[in-house]
């Protein structure tokens, strides 16, 4: 978005690489946390803006269920000995956002946030722009085996969005192991995305196990989708939204 500091979704590890790639331009970036599982913060300590005084990260992310603020949570889970220093150790400024269902407005920049089902308070995120929309839903939790419906929240967020970027962890097989674990099928996905009337959905959040090979035979399967276009995300793709 030109003219706007960037927003990020969540801080696992491929925040080190964008971190790195802005090298040494100030840097600020307000970054909207789905919730406080590992894989979607584990990359904070690690984030190059933050080893230089003057840059800021500004982290939103779910008010946690009786566990304090966001600080709070964090402050438990980056400390000796699990980490040699703590957040405001970090020469880079971090303020961390308790949030919940609620809008946000950064500039003419609107997000809004919504719960979605998964394990422990989750947010799926939208963000609006010059009449272009992105929804972000990285962690969401199909109803059942076979069981294709969504929630009022997770409609709102996606509904007519120019980029769904949603879970896509397991095959139909794969789930019906593990249809507990917060998590949905890759058809799962692009049903999220048609129902809503998105135009693109990118698969997003792989399941470890599903190595290139895999991946790549899904992109030339879900590859002959028309309505939504479906792409699988991998580290480093950029698409290009509007003119
Ligand atoms: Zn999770
Ligand atoms: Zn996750």
């Amino acid at each position: 978005m030109p003219g706007h500091d960037t927003i990020m979704f969540d801080l696992g590890t491929g925040s080190r690489y964008l971190g790195i790639e802005r090298g040494v331009e100030p840097f600020h970036a307000d970054c909207f946390v789905s919730h406080l599982h590992w894989d979607h913060i584990q990359g904070l300590p690690f984030f190059p803006p933050l080893l230089r005084p003057g840059n800021r990260l500004d982290v939103y992310a779910p008010r946690p269920d009786g566990h304090g603020s966001v600080a709070d949570v964090v402050d438990t889970i980056l400390c000796p000995p699990l980490f040699p220093v703590g957040v405001t150790d970090l020469p880079g400024e971090v303020t961390f956002h308790d949030l919940g269902n609620q809008e946000v407005q950064l500039g003419d920049v609107t997000v809004s946030s919504r719960y979605i089902p998964h394990i422990g308070r989750t947010l799926g995120y939208r963000v609006e722009w010059n009449g272009l929309s992105v929804a972000y839903l990285s962690d969401h939790q199909q109803p059942g085996v076979d069981v294709y419906d969504m929630c009022p929240g997770v409609e709102a967020l996606c509904r007519d969005v120019d980029l769904l970027i949603h879970d896509a962890q397991y095959t139909r097989d794969e789930f019906i192991a593990r249809s507990d674990w917060g998590h949905c099928t890759i058809d799962y996905a692009i049903w999220t995305g048609k129902a809503a009337g998105a135009k693109q959905v990118a698969l997003f959040h792989h399941d470890p196990t599903h190595d290139d090979r895999m991946l790549d035979q899904v992109a030339s399967v879900c590859g002959r989708h028309c309505t939504p276009n479906v792409v699988v995300a991998r580290e480093g793709l950029t698409i290009q939204l509007g003119a």
